[in-house]
């Protein structure tokens, strides 16, 4: 029989991820966990299912005019989930920091929120002192939730033991002692960033990791997540946001996107919008 790839398709790694881990620029690997969720459960489906959907993309952009099949990308496939909650982080950290050590851009696809403290923790340890740039509809800035301090609803206020630059977008929900805490040690803002933020997280030279809670979107967008918050933002505002971040592109050291829940979607469409985030994104940031 002729060669495999004439035949068949590779749809188990994201769209077009198919460079070797060594010639790559991005790294691509799934997080399926989600052992913190606190009212709907189900994106321990998100990695697979975003991967799925993203074959539904075009590989090419016409926004950025840049094609993917032009960018290096290695999906290592989903970090292995066996253990107790801090077992799992341990996992997810030695993983992206062996990664960010080699120098390539880390894409995490998630999982519920918990995930991203040990991403933040390992671009701090691979790359020194950084900025922390999220995106969400909840600060997740509690001290503990239900009794665990790596819940989902805390990852940023763990995050911020790790770096107290912290830029917060879109967020529209919280306690009050989390608002609070925010107005004196974050940047929080409840609008998307614009070019006087962009430059402004320019100006202070450290690296920057992104993290992208789906749940910025609006309902309606996005309806696919476990704790859906109204009044959020339409897909095409947060990536005409995203990108501005092309002028940081050298300071990015990765991103994650978190909380797809893809047995609270509808017909797909929150796994294909994560799925086009992560291509215009990838874009956005490759050489
Ligand atoms: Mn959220
Ligand atoms: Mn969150």
């Amino acid at each position: 029989m002729e060669g495999g790839n004439i035949y068949f398709q590779e749809c188990y790694r994201y769209l077009c991820a198919y460079s070797d881990y060594e010639e790559s620029d991005f790294v691509i690997f799934g997080v399926p966990y989600d052992g913190t969720a606190t009212y709907k459960p189900g994106a321990r489906f998100g990695p697979d299912e975003v991967r799925r959907a993203s074959w539904v993309l075009e590989t090419y952009s016409p926004n950025l005019r840049r094609d993917l099949t032009q960018v290096k990308i290695a999906d290592l496939d989903n970090v292995i989930i066996e253990g107790d909650q801090r077992e799992i982080l341990e996992r997810i950290y030695r993983a992206a920091l062996g990664i960010m050590r080699d120098g390539k851009k880390v894409v995490v696809i998630g999982g519920d929120h918990s995930i991203t403290y040990p991403l933040v923790k390992a671009a701090k340890e691979a790359y020194g002192d950084l900025v922390l740039v999220h995106f969400d509809a909840h600060c997740d800035l509690r001290e503990e939730y239900l009794g665990n301090r790596y819940s989902h609803a805390s990852v940023i206020r763990r995050c911020y033991e790790v770096t107290g630059d912290i830029y917060q977008f879109g967020i529209r929900s919280g306690e009050r002692e989390e608002w609070e805490f925010a107005w004196s040690n974050t940047h929080i803002f409840t609008k998307l960033p614009g070019e006087k933020e962009i430059q402004e997280i320019r100006s202070l030279g450290k690296p920057v990791y992104i993290t992208i809670d789906i749940d910025v979107l609006d309902p309606a967008y996005a309806p696919g997540t476990g704790t859906p918050e109204p009044c959020g933002y339409s897909t095409k505002e947060l990536i005409d946001t995203l990108y501005l971040f092309r002028d940081l592109r050298d300071k990015i050291v990765g991103f994650d996107i978190v909380e797809v829940s893809p047995p609270c979607d509808i017909n797909s469409v929150t796994s294909i919008t994560a799925a086009k985030i992560i291509r215009e994104l990838i874009l956005t940031l490759g050489r």
